[in-house]
């Protein structure tokens, strides 16, 4: 099935142009003993490359293109799949739009293709290139640097460990794992992540309970949570816990039933967040809204976990906003190689900042993965990164340094 990739990169800053003419020139022999065509742009800082081709060949030069040392950055923006090549003239051919006028440009790029249609249809394609032609998505490119610019010292400041709640009736514990803003190096909150006594996940506690003893066990293990948090000496910072949006719904008094335990433990509502997973909010919207109403008005707020994975995402903010959202790993995996991961992103930060939620992104494993969301305006960050959850206790935030600053 003719296959079609197109990326676009930056290029290496000790990289001259005649090289890259001479490595074209390679890619045109390799590729044409593998029936792969395309095109490459260059706009004197960037690359835009289109590669057609049978599947596995087109694959197989797209993950050789990411290892080439010449560019960085590379972000993918298509993959799809078409009746007939755009540019079947070459294996590859190179188009230094720097040699061409403004008004002109674009149409020198499509007299080299040898598709019969041109922009006439709605191509995406053909679309992206015209878009990268007229340079008209470039304050959307975010050249971050390489991972290895950046350490990551653990703070040993302030970080405590195997606090145990004496509670015989408890059946859960939970581990912490904090939210930071790296670039202030501030922990911006706490979140308390259930776990059987023996440390597993929350699936396997939850896993058997059913109907209202699952909602009854969600709302007082929150007693342990707000216990553990107070020793833990979390007294005077946020603190954040999940809930099933069903057992605000389902047990009648569940927001008192928090609120006594939040001040049992010394804490005070201003202090709590209570994190809803969207999908399951759905169902009952309007007694789900209502439980919202009692949060809001204790001083508790309310964050919309994994927000964008469930079908409910964007329908849910017409019904009520909350304060903050926590967007998940799922959207954010390697989010510096996907144009459509960094459109869905930016789109979700355009909505939240003019309704004033605030956006924090959780499950962040690479360095990449943090600076790509940091330039997007992104300041808020969970995950293994700076700090993983840690069982009866919190982890030391490893806090990124600049090499060149140290
Ligand atoms: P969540 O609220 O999105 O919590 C974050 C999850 O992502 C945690 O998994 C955490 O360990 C994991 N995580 C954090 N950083 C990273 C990372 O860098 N990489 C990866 N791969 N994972 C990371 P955990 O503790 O297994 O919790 C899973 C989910 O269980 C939570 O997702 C939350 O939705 C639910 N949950 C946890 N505690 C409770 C609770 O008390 N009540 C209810 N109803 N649900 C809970
Ligand atoms: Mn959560
Ligand atoms: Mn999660």
């Amino acid at each position: 099935m003719l296959t079609t990739i197109i990326y676009r990169s930056h290029i290496c800053k000790d990289v001259p142009f005649h090289s890259v003419k001479q490595m074209v020139a390679a890619a045109n022999i390799k590729n044409g003993q593998i029936d792969v065509t395309g095109i490459l742009l260059f706009n004197g800082t960037h690359f835009f490359q289109l590669i057609e081709g049978p599947q596995d060949s087109v694959l197989e030069i797209y993950q050789h293109i990411c290892q080439d040392e010449r560019h960085h950055n590379i972000v993918e923006l298509l993959c799809d799949y078409a009746p007939a090549r755009r540019f079947g003239k070459a294996g590859m051919e190179l188009f230094d739009l720097r040699e061409y006028d403004r008004d002109e440009v674009l149409q020198a790029v499509l007299d080299k293709g040898t598709s019969k249609y041109q922009l006439i249809y709605n191509d995406r394609a053909l679309q992206f290139l015209r878009t990268f032609v007229e340079a008209t998505e470039k304050e959307n490119y975010f050249e971050i640097p390489p991972a290895d610019a950046w350490v990551f010292i653990p703070d040993d400041s302030g970080s405590h460990t195997d606090v145990v709640v004496s509670d015989n009736t408890a059946d859960c514990c939970f581990a912490f794992q904090p939210i930071v803003d790296p670039f202030a190096q501030k922990i911006v909150s706490t979140e308390a992540l259930i776990r059987t006594p023996s440390g597993d996940s929350p699936a396997v506690y939850f896993e058997g309970l059913t109907g209202n003893s699952l909602y009854e066990a969600d709302l007082n293990s929150k007693k342990v949570a707000f216990a553990m948090a107070s020793a833990l000496g979390l007294g005077g910072q946020s603190i954040s816990v999940n809930l099933l949006p069903m057992t605000l719904v389902i047990i009648p008094d569940a927001v008192d039933f928090l609120l006594s335990e939040i001040q049992l433990h010394g804490l005070v509502p201003e202090q709590v967040t209570v994190e809803f997973t969207e999908n399951e909010v759905i169902s009952r919207i309007d007694d789900f809204t209502s439980a919202i109403r009692q949060l809001k008005a204790a001083g508790i707020s309310v964050a919309i976990d994994h927000f964008g994975a469930g079908f409910g995402g964007l329908l849910l903010l017409t019904q009520f906003q909350p304060d903050s959202i926590k967007i998940n790993r799922e959207l954010i995996q390697d989010v510096h190689k996907s144009g459509p991961r960094q459109a869905i992103i930016q789109a979700i930060i355009k909505c939240c900042a003019t309704l004033e939620i605030s956006i924090s992104v959780v499950g962040v494993e690479k360095a990449e993965e943090w600076m790509w969301l940091e330039s997007a305006g992104i300041t808020q960050f969970q995950g293994n990164l700076f700090a993983s959850a840690c069982m009866n206790g919190i982890s030391q935030v490893a806090w990124p340094e600049r090499k060149a600053d140290l």
